[in-house]
């Protein structure tokens, strides 16, 4: 039995580029639509909300020159050239989707609309947000928090590729601590950065969870579901 009924699973785009940095590794986005299909199986109502860095931020160098509202449009634009990419995957792996897009392209995807993305969810269907909040300014973190809270999520799991928040990076101090829990003000305390400060905030005024986990270990969103004890949870 399943520990949570609906979540909403936070992907950044560079984990859909596989070992490269930019683009779409087909074969990554294979194996992550199978594990995230296998959820959705045992009848966990899932909501994909994926990044766009593996083709642009609006904060990149790429962009020091552009306007930041323009650089901000593309990344946007970026995250809905991945949700496409995981609906294909997904939807080869068998599970019914839809992605809904914050920003109107009706010929390629639905426009986001709460309830309908609720009706979705109820009937099986994994459902991708894409275009970020269609707001420049904000990150697919934030937009993440945003659609969890509007469809009242249990819980955002934000995938990662280390085991969850650390007291400091663990990629560059070996012997940084793991914490298995921690408050939204700790780490907005002492920058824990794992997410978007606006995003834990967000989170906080609003007593969203935030499960923090390693994507790179097969069937982790499967224990999170299961409420297994995996990553490190903000709450
Ligand atoms: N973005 C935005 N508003 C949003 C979400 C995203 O302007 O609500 C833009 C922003 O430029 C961001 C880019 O889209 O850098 C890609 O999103 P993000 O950096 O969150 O992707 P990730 O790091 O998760 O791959």
């Amino acid at each position: 039995m399943a520990k949570y009924q609906r979540i909403v699973l936070k992907l950044s785009g560079e984990v859909l580029a596989g070992g490269a940095y930019f683009g779409i590794s087909t074969e990554r986005v294979k194996s992550l639509a199978a594990e995230i299909a296998e959820v959705s199986r045992t009848g966990v109502q899932i909501g994909l909300v994926v990044g766009g860095g593996n083709f642009f931020r609006g904060v990149a160098a790429a962009a020091k020159d552009m306007d930041r509202v323009t650089a901000d449009h593309m990344g946007m634009l970026a995250t809905v050239i991945n949700a496409l990419a995981l609906q294909d995957a997904l939807e080869k792996a068998g599970v019914p989707t839809r992605v809904m897009t914050a920003i109107e392209m009706h010929e390629v995807a639905e426009p986001y609309i709460r309830r309908r993305a609720i009706r979705h969810l109820e009937k099986g269907r994994i459902v991708i947000f894409a275009a970020g909040t269609s707001n420049p300014y904000f990150s697919t973190d934030t937009a993440a928090t945003l659609r969890a809270l509007e469809i009242h999520a249990q819980v955002i799991a934000k995938a990662t590729r280390v085991e969850g928040v650390y007291d400091k990076d663990p990629m560059r101090f070996p012997d940084a601590v793991l914490y298995r829990e921690v408050s939204y003000l700790e780490v907005l305390a002492k920058a824990l950065g794992v997410m978007d400060a606006s995003a834990v905030a967000m989170c906080r005024d609003n007593q969203l969870a935030i499960l923090v986990f390693n994507l790179n270990t097969y069937g982790n969103i499967m224990r999170i579901s299961m409420g297994e004890p995996v990553g490190t949870l903000i709450h």
